[in-house]
């Protein structure tokens, strides 16, 4: 973390010195904002978070809810995720108080009394290492909590405006083109309506979406729910794998998820339902708390359940549905105009909570939208950009709904249908990337390139996130992960992966340092006047020595931005490989060197030869248009 640059900072460094609309930020929701989200849930919040590192942008984020969720809802937080947090500041934080999941149990009827379970199997969690962080369960509002902390700490000081809730919207002409009618839910002015116009309007609303209405969506899918009993309580039991994931079946078809949660008492169950028509008409939802905890102690039998209490319950009734599209230009506009709302998060797909994707799938969605609205609107950007944003997440919901068809459908076999017995676990284990969140590949497009270089850092593909490796900070000899310096501050970065000659050598990485830091065609061009060099670029080297190899006075000072307004240099940009671990061996990558852009929101845009730079630049030059706000207002204080 980068402070003191502007002057000595005595208190929590995490709060962010007030920038641009956070100066003066109005209590009240202006009557025009830049954009307005709706929903405090995973993927507004996430969008908000996001926006909060631009100060040059008015965001407000309204809740029809009183205040913060208090309980309930999703509790799995897949790594992905979890190396989100990382990018925002509080992943350390909030393992801490997570529950971690390292193995799964399998529970089915023992064959030599099918009245009675037996466990089958255990499996490891992530049995191919997939990822540096773990698996978690955490409630959603501690998810909100923290990210919440965030904003607030953001230079934009950004807080939910509460008790308000959307009810329409319609799209103009003019500067806040989107008209949207809000009405106060609670306070002196229950009930009143009042409108707010804004550049852009991210609906995320949850299941049972007004935006997506508003814009013409319609969710497509499963004609029937699938509904489970939800509880999350305290009980004595005789079960022994209660702090295990579990999954259980009995002989007569019923089944539980057990989930353990954080804190070392709590569990919660899923107890299936089972398929809900069309007719129902709501009949589900009023299934007891006593007749989901007798189900309960039916499946588990021989072992009981006695609960002591009940810390939240609710019948989760959900179907795999989704949208066609994630905007609001129709498919006949297509090339003709851009977005001006979108829709995140459960608006826009939903699924069975048994792969424990819903949280997950909706805080990615609001991290791809969150960054490209802000370079748009601080103008590093053109419109373009934004439709980048339905094409890319359409695809990775439409994938997550096929998985959840084919994991629920087998967690909701009887034993007796399973080809062989193993079925189950074996998928489990199989497609293990893919519930951990690592699967989504981006297809190329504006802001991914075709993979033609690929083979320089097969450890990177190009569309997928960034996978972080060790490496050792030269400046303090500290041992790191890569991947964990880069936080959610909106910026590109750029990894040059230096070819094997040694720091102030001439060479491939010495050229094209010169290159990046004064070619009028480097992307560091585009950067406004007055802001750090390394406002919209965040440009790190990697040498292929440890760090007792490199000489960081002989390192170029591309690598080496002045910073602040006393023009320090920031020497925290250039890194060694670590002996026991290289990242050259760990990620494929070329001893001649390569080049590996990164999005803000992680994913890895291009590989490049070191001398390319013509085509980075063609690949930017699109992206780019100089700064039209004021320096302040760009994200100096990085
Ligand atoms: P949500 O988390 O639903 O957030 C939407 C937000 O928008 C809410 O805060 C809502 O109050 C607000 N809102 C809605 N309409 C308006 C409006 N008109 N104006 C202003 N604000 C509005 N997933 C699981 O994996 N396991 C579970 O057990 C589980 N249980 C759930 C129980 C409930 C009651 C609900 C609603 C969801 C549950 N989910 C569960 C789903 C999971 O929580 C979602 O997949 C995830 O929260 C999606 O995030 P989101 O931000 O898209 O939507």
């Amino acid at each position: 973390m980068q402070f003191h640059h502007h002057g000595y900072v005595s208190g929590d460094p995490r709060i962010q010195p007030a920038a641009g609309v956070g100066i003066d930020r109005p209590t009240d929701l202006p009557d025009e904002v830049d954009v307005l989200i709706v929903g405090t849930g995973p993927a507004g919040i996430v969008t908000a978070a996001q926006l909060s590192q631009f100060p040059g942008v008015t965001t407000r984020i309204v809740e029809r809810r009183g205040g913060r969720l208090a309980i309930g809802q999703a509790d799995g937080i897949q790594a992905r995720s979890v190396e989100t947090f990382q990018a925002f500041g509080f992943a350390e934080r909030i393992i801490a108080e997570a529950y971690r999941i390292t193995e799964m149990a399998f529970w089915k009827p023992d064959p030599a009394n099918p009245a009675t379970i037996v466990r089958s199997a255990r499996t490891l969690d992530d049995p191919g290492g997939i990822s540096e962080f773990p698996h978690l369960i955490v409630n959603q509002a501690r998810v909100l909590d923290y990210f919440g902390e965030f904003m607030a700490n953001s230079p934009t000081r950004m807080t939910p405006d509460y008790g308000l809730e959307f009810r329409s919207l319609a799209v103009g002409e003019g500067d806040y083109p989107v008209t949207v009618t809000l009405a106060h839910t609670a306070g002196p002015d229950e009930g009143q309506e009042r409108l707010v116009r804004a550049k852009y309007v991210v609906g995320a609303d949850g299941a049972r979406s007004k935006v997506r209405a508003s814009i013409g969506c319609t969710m497509a899918g499963d004609q029937a729910n699938h509904a489970w009993g939800v509880m999350d309580v305290l009980a004595s039991t005789d079960f022994p794998d209660i702090r295990l994931k579990c999954a259980i079946q009995s002989h007569d078809g019923g089944s539980i998820l057990l989930i353990p949660r954080e804190g070392g008492h709590l569990f919660r169950m899923y107890v299936d339902l089972g398929e809900v028509g069309p007719d129902d008409k709501g009949a589900v939802r009023s299934t007891s708390i006593e007749q989901i905890i007798a189900k309960a102690n039916a499946i588990v039998h021989p072992y009981t359940l006695d609960v002591r209490n009940v810390a939240w319950h609710s019948v989760y009734e959900v179907g795999h549905r989704l949208t066609d599209r994630f905007d609001d230009v129709l498919p006949a506009e297509l090339g003709t105009r851009t977005p001006r709302v979108f829709i995140t998060g459960d608006a826009c797909h939903t699924h069975s909570a048994k792969a424990g994707q819903g949280m997950n799938v909706s805080m990615q969605d609001g991290f791809n939208i969150g960054w490209k609205l802000g370079h748009v609107l601080e103008g590093r950007s053109p419109e373009s950009l934004l439709s980048t944003y339905s094409a890319e997440r359409q695809v990775v919901a439409k994938n997550l709904i096929d998985f959840d068809k084919v994991w629920s459908t087998l967690m909701a076999k009887k034993p007796e249908e399973f080809e062989n017995p193993s079925e189950l676990e074996d998928f489990y284990v199989r497609t293990a990337e893919f519930p951990a969140g690592f699967m989504t590949e981006y297809s190329p497009s504006l802001i991914v390139a075709e993979a033609a270089h690929q083979n320089l850092a097969t450890g990177f593909p190009v569309g997928k996130r960034f996978k972080s490796a060790p490496v050792q900070r030269v400046c303090d000899t500290n041992p790191l992960q890569l991947g964990h310096q880069a936080t959610a501050d909106g910026r590109w970065r750029i990894y040059v992966f230096a070819d094997a000659a040694p720091a102030g050598a001439q060479s491939p990485v010495a050229d094209f340092a010169e290159w990046i830091a004064n070619s009028p065609d480097s992307p560091l061009a585009a950067t406004p006047s007055g802001a750090d060099r390394d406002a919209w670029f965040d440009v790190k080297v990697i040498y292929q020595q440890d760090h007792t190899g490199v000489d960081i006075g002989a390192v170029p000072a591309a690598f080496k931005p002045e910073v602040g307004p006393f023009k320090l240099t920031y020497l925290e940009k250039v890194y060694g490989t670590d002996p026991k671990a290289d990242i050259f061996d760990l990620r494929g990558i070329d001893r001649g060197g390569a080049v590996v852009v990164v999005r803000p929101d992680q994913y890895v845009a291009n590989v490049l030869p070191l001398t390319a730079t013509a085509e980075l630049a063609e690949f930017f030059a699109p992206l780019l248009q100089s700064g039209t706000r004021a320096p302040e207002f760009q994200n100096s204080a990085k």
